[in-house]
């Protein structure tokens, strides 16, 4: 399975799966359906799947036009979600698989930033060697999402979910954020070393235009301050010693902060 990262509306990015065995494809979110549909021409791969994470528009706007090209897709998304995802056909709960070629996804529910929100995450094989996480607006480079729909206590439990999984582990997120999750992220982890050093590397990433999606699980253990709720640096910045408290904190100076 190939990922193809597509670049939608001002910063989305939509997420192609190609299966080149068996000459398929599914869509991770797709905003719009147009670089999904030249994408696919491109390859002449037929689109089997639509894999939607939370029903927001700039996730699902291409659903319908995709559905009218391509009669026979299959449009997954979250039990919770039921009626808000165009077209949807398949209602995920936690630990539901999703078939894709010889991939299989497993779901996991992260409600926070809406209260349906899910996680598709493809385990490594012998091929892949690393896993894929498809977190939509949960986890993000160096941060994560706004709490539209869910308490900080559920996005924890969310975020602890994820930062579970391996290290090699490629988080694809949604939208590129990074520079400015990273700028935030020195504001409250001043001396974390690691912070540093990748900001400076996404800094000369973005002055070139270049993507910093996917990044590595084991990266935004060590820097992102939205898995850090229990490091003494943290909560000691924001007055704390309770992770929860730290997190929803720290969220908050975030949502003043852009
Ligand atoms: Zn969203
Ligand atoms: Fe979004």
């Amino acid at each position: 399975m190939q990922v193809i990262r597509l670049h939608a509306l001002s910063d989305n990015y939509i997420f192609l799966l190609h299966d080149d065995t068996h000459n398929i494809a599914a869509v991770v979110d797709p905003a719009e359906a147009e670089p999904v549909l030249q994408e696919l021409a491109a390859l002449k791969a037929e689109l089997v799947g639509i894999l939607n994470t939370h029903h927001h528009h700039d996730h699902v706007g291409g659903n319908q036009q995709l559905m009218q090209q391509f009669p026979h897709v299959t449009v997954y998304g979250g039990e919770e979600d039921r009626g808000r995802i165009p077209g949807q056909q398949v209602f995920l709960q936690d630990g539901s698989r999703v078939q894709f070629g010889d991939r299989t996804a497993e779901v996991i529910f992260v409600p926070g930033h809406t209260r349906a929100h899910i996680a598709y995450y493809f385990p490594p094989n012998q091929v892949s060697g690393t896993g894929d996480l498809f977190c939509g607006d949960t986890l993000f480079a160096g941060g994560c999402g706004r709490l539209f729909e869910g308490t900080p206590t559920q996005m924890v439990d969310s975020l602890t979910k994820l930062r579970a999984l391996p290290d090699n582990t490629l988080v694809w997120c949604a939208h590129e954020y990074t520079l400015k999750n990273l700028q935030f992220a020195l504001t409250v982890d001043s001396d974390n070393t690691d912070l540093q050093r990748r900001y400076d590397e996404v800094k000369s990433y973005r002055s070139r235009g270049e993507a910093t999606v996917p990044s590595l699980l084991g990266v935004e253990k060590l820097t992102n301050p939205f898995l850090r709720w229990e490091q003494p640096s943290l909560q000691l910045t924001v007055n704390s010693n309770e992770p929860v408290q730290t997190f929803a904190r720290i969220r908050g100076l975030k949502d003043k902060f852009s």
